[in-house]
């Protein structure tokens, strides 16, 4: 199963993405995670990232895309993969489409978590990441079983720098200029795949399976 993940940021990607690679045996790719941890270790990456990623602005594509191609020739995809968070500019898609014509496979389906604004911006600004191996958590909507800390490592919880108020209506405008045209950019290849965000984590991971059953069939 080769998937992609588009949907805005907070949409519920990371949280899913979890459930789907795990249900499928598939790696789960996210372009922000790597981005994050080559931050963190202040590679050449991490410091080309870290002021776009700070500001809510996306990484150039050339970097992004040269990331992803590197990615994707490594021999764990071979099974299939998950990208989530990738592409997320026209220019990403159209790179995305020559790597898999390189490596003769195809994409099964574009999963589109759909999440209205006010929904988005709660959800963002709530968020708390474990530091240790990445679950996500609500503080509202999906809170840890104890306070800042994490139910299944328990490491330490922390608030990410890009969700802030300011910094999350930014992502949210980029979103919208950059990364929405590609919902119709898929629908037009008849790999586009709608769900409803806002329900509950289950209910949207059994819509993603439903909706996939038709493509392993
Ligand atoms: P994305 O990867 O699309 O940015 P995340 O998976 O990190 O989104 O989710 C954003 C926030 O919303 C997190 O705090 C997460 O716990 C919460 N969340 C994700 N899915 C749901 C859901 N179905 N209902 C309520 N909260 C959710
Ligand atoms: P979210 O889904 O919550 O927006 P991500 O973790 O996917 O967050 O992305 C965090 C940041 O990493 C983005 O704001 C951007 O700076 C960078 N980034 C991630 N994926 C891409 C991409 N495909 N192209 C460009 N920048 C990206
Ligand atoms: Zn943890």
């Amino acid at each position: 199963m080769r998937l992609i993940l588009l949907g805005p940021p907070g949409a519920g990607k990371g949280t899913q993405a979890q459930g789907l690679a795990d249900h499928f045996g598939i790696v789960h790719i996210s372009t922000g995670d790597m981005f994050r941890a080559a931050i963190k270790n202040e590679t050449a990456l991490g410091l080309q990232a870290k002021a776009f990623s700070d500001a809510g602005t996306l990484v150039p594509d050339d970097v992004t895309i040269g990331i992803v191609r590197e990615r994707l020739g490594q021999s764990d995809c071979h099974e299939g993969f998950l990208l989530d968070g990738f592409p997320r500019t026209l220019v990403q898609a159209e790179a995305l489409a020559e790597i898999l014509k390189e490596l003769e496979i195809s994409l099964n389906a574009a999963v589109n978590v759909q999440v209205d604004r006010p929904l988005l911006m709660a959800r963002l600004t709530g968020r708390r990441v474990c530091r240790q191996c990445g679950a996500t958590y609500h503080i509202v909507f999906n809170p840890p079983p104890q306070e800042d800390q994490c139910g299944k490592c328990g490491g330490e919880l922390y608030q990410r720098k890009d969700d802030n108020e300011e910094t999350c209506e930014k992502r949210l405008d980029v979103y919208q200029r950059e990364t929405a045209p590609l919902i119709e950019y898929y629908a037009r290849k008849g790999i586009l795949r709608n769900i409803q965000g806002d329900q509950e984590i289950d209910q949207v991971l059994a819509d993603i399976l439903a909706a996939l059953q038709r493509d392993l069939t």
